[in-house]
């Protein structure tokens, strides 16, 4: 053998040795991060509020402290049902088991694609995966104390309707039903599928820009249901499906999809935990940073008969019991800071929710064919003419002088 072949044979030793230690240091720095349990940590049968490292709860439990939420460790008790797995449904999914829901039951017959990895939650090694496989992965290892139930088919197809509807009714904790349908789907069918269903539901939607988003609470007769008005971005009378075009897809962004997806979960966990006041209606204009709330009331006149039956259910419990306001709840006598060392004040929002009609959508330029868009940012147009001069220095006695100089 010549000098410089075993020269040659020298130095790709000690690049295979240079090469094995890297792997080595790799496997162990992996190694230590997962931990004893694979990766997994351990089940734990009760909440605690302790505040240690090692508690997952200590910051939720804390909004106890805080006064926000009287009982959270009762959040162990629900179980919430997300049909759809996309861009707002995984999200939605991921920060109800951070929370720590009771069960969490998932339903999507779609697969990972590395097209979706501009939103959050699903990984490029998840790509040919099912969205429900890959999310019980990813969910499992990061709550495990959380029931898992996924389901990969459409909700829609008459041979699962059946077995969806098992799952609403005995796939609850205990057996019992579910306490809220999550409807994070992005068509029409799924959704007014999950309208037929009769109870109470959170719908979201992102409309086909990328650019504005919704959510609704659905409670039958009571609320506004999908058909009374369908929130979003819907086909006008024509076929969805020749909207999906060979070529041609909707536009979607990972802000506006977790802004959506965040705003379906608060209310969520408002509804379940009994805290804040829970949104019938709220909008999100990306565009002009535009969020409408409002309650909207049904339509007497919705296509969907069992909803015109509910309403008028509703109108006989009313008159029978008429409804109690909700007390807002109080404010604190004591700061929950005691320093505030910014000086940062609240500004009062006197508005009070309006309860208005269904809006009736507007068909706008600059979408395509059948689309119309729900809402439009405001728009102040106000006229001289309009402005009513206040003056301060007036008290109570001088206005009530001046009405009865008016109606004298
Ligand atoms: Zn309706």
């Amino acid at each position: 053998m010549e000098s410089n072949q075993i020269e040659q044979q020298k130095q790709q030793i000690s690049q295979l040795e240079a090469q094995v230690a890297s792997l080595k240091a790799q496997l162990e720095d992996a190694l230590t991060t997962a931990g004893a349990q694979g990766g997994r940590r351990k089940k734990i049968e009760e909440m605690s509020a302790e505040v240690i490292d090692s508690n997952p709860y200590s910051r939720l439990m804390a909004l106890k402290r805080m006064g926000i939420v009287e009982n959270y460790a009762r959040i162990r008790d629900f179980s919430v049902i997300v049909v759809g797995m996309g861009g707002v449904g995984s999200v939605a999914a991921e920060m109800l088991t951070r929370c720590g829901i009771g069960k969490l039951i998932m339903f999507d017959y779609d697969k990972v694609e590395i097209a979706n990895m501009n939103r959050l939650f699903f990984r490029p090694d998840q790509a040919g995966m099912t969205k429900t496989a890959a999310a019980e992965q990813t969910l499992r290892d990061i709550n495990p104390d959380v029931d898992f139930e996924a389901h990969t088919y459409d909700i829609t197809s008459i041979d699962n309707w059946a077995h969806f509807l098992d799952r609403l009714s005995k796939g609850g904790k205990n057996g019992q039903s579910v306490d809220l349908v999550l409807g994070c789907v992005d068509n029409f069918e799924a959704r007014v599928a999950v309208n037929k269903l009769g109870q109470s539901w959170m719908e979201s939607g992102v409309s086909e820009d990328a650019v504005s988003g919704h959510i609704q609470f659905i409670i039958p007769g009571e609320t506004a249901c999908y058909e009374c008005a369908p929130p979003l971005l819907v086909a006008s009378g024509i076929n969805e499906k020749s909207l999906k075009r060979e070529g041609v897809c909707a536009a979607s962004l990972p802000t506006t999809m977790g802004a959506v997806a965040a705003m379906l979960v608060q209310n969520t966990l408002k509804y379940l935990l009994g805290f804040g006041e829970v949104s019938y209606y709220l909008g999100y204009n990306a565009m002009t940073d535009y969020f409408p709330r409002y309650a909207m009331k049904p339509n007497a006149e919705c296509d969907n008969k069992d909803c015109v039956k509910r309403q008028e259910e509703y109108k006989a419990k009313l008159a029978a019991a008429p409804k109690v306001e909700q007390k807002k709840q109080e404010e604190p006598a004591k700061p929950k800071h005691e320093t505030n060392e910014w000086g940062i004040t609240v500004v009062d929002d006197e508005d009070e929710e309006e309860e208005v009609q269904v809006p009736v959508a507007k068909a706008q330029e600059a979408l395509p064919d059948g689309l119309v868009r729900s809402f439009d940012a405001a728009k102040l147009d106000v006229k001289a003419g309009d402005i009513v001069q206040t003056d301060d220095a007036l008290n109570l006695d001088d206005l009530a002088a001046q009405l009865k100089g008016l109606s004298s």
